[in-house]
């Protein structure tokens, strides 16, 4: 589902943050991407959905090569690929109900369809009796669930999350693991970025720690490994 070859990543400014890193990720998978600051999980998190590109080696995404991908195809990918933020990114003025529904709009989904699918995911976040809020009415907890919402609306196949739970308190932290272990168990590929000790020790996944633009470990149910 996942899968990177030879990946090397120089940013413009001559930083190196990948340097030659190797991975398959199966469909399904639940994988957490730890390491130190500044180690280049977010630039490895941001190649999945091409919005990085790498300065050399392959990047196959659902048998999609992203090194050849048209610009004008990257909205298909995008299709295949949710993804949520630490800072949620919801658009303020837009109801929680039209913060998700914008991203079916675009695809001409029927009126009818992305009413259902709506609820639906609303369903699933808890979040139906808030439809009609706008972000600046919610919890922090609530505004990620709206984006974790947003995400899997379109059903994709592989859902990206960079610090998903960094702004969030444990409590909330834990609703949203719950969340993200639904989405896992109904076969979406999960791979998230996170520097949360207590739910990688706890929630037992794959665990890929990068440092210095290596993968330095990857492990089938790890550890987080370092200090919190
Ligand atoms: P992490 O997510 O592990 O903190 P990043 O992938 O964000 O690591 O960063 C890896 C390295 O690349 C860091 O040295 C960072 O400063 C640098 N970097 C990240 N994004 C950019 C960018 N857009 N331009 C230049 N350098 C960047
Ligand atoms: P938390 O305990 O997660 O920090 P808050 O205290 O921010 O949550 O919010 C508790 C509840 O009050 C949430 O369900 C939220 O939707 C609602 N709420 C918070 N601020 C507003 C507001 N300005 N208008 C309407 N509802 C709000």
């Amino acid at each position: 589902m996942i899968n990177m070859k030879d990946v090397y990543k120089t940013y413009a400014n001559g930083v190196s943050a990948l340097n030659g890193i190797d991975i398959d990720i199966d469909q399904g998978e639940f994988v957490y991407v730890v390491g130190p600051s500044g180690a280049g999980k977010s630039t490895f998190i941001r190649l999945i959905y091409r919005e990085v590109r790498p300065t050399t080696g392959t990047v196959i995404i659902d048998d999609t090569d992203l090194s050849t991908l048209k610009k004008r195809k990257v909205p298909f990918l995008r299709r295949n690929v949710g993804v949520i933020f630490q800072d949620f990114k919801l658009l303020p003025k837009l109801s929680v109900y039209e913060n998700i529904a914008f991203a079916l709009e675009v695809i001409e989904e029927s009126p009818r369809n992305i009413r259902k699918r709506v609820m639906d995911v609303l369903e699933l976040v808890g979040l139906k009796n808030k439809a009609r809020f706008i972000p600046d009415e919610l919890s922090g907890g609530e505004q990620q669930r709206v984006s974790i919402a947003r995400a899997i609306v379109n059903y994709p196949k592989i859902v990206i999350a960079d610090e998903p739970t960094g702004n969030l308190d444990p409590d909330t932290s834990w609703g949203i693991m719950r969340i993200f272990e639904e989405i896992n168990a109904k076969g979406t590929t999960l791979v998230m970025a996170t520097h949360n000790k207590e739910i990688v020790n706890t929630v037992k996944k794959r665990v890929i720690a990068i440092e210095d633009g290596l993968i330095f470990r990857d492990e089938h149910r790890g550890d987080y490994g370092y200090e919190a």
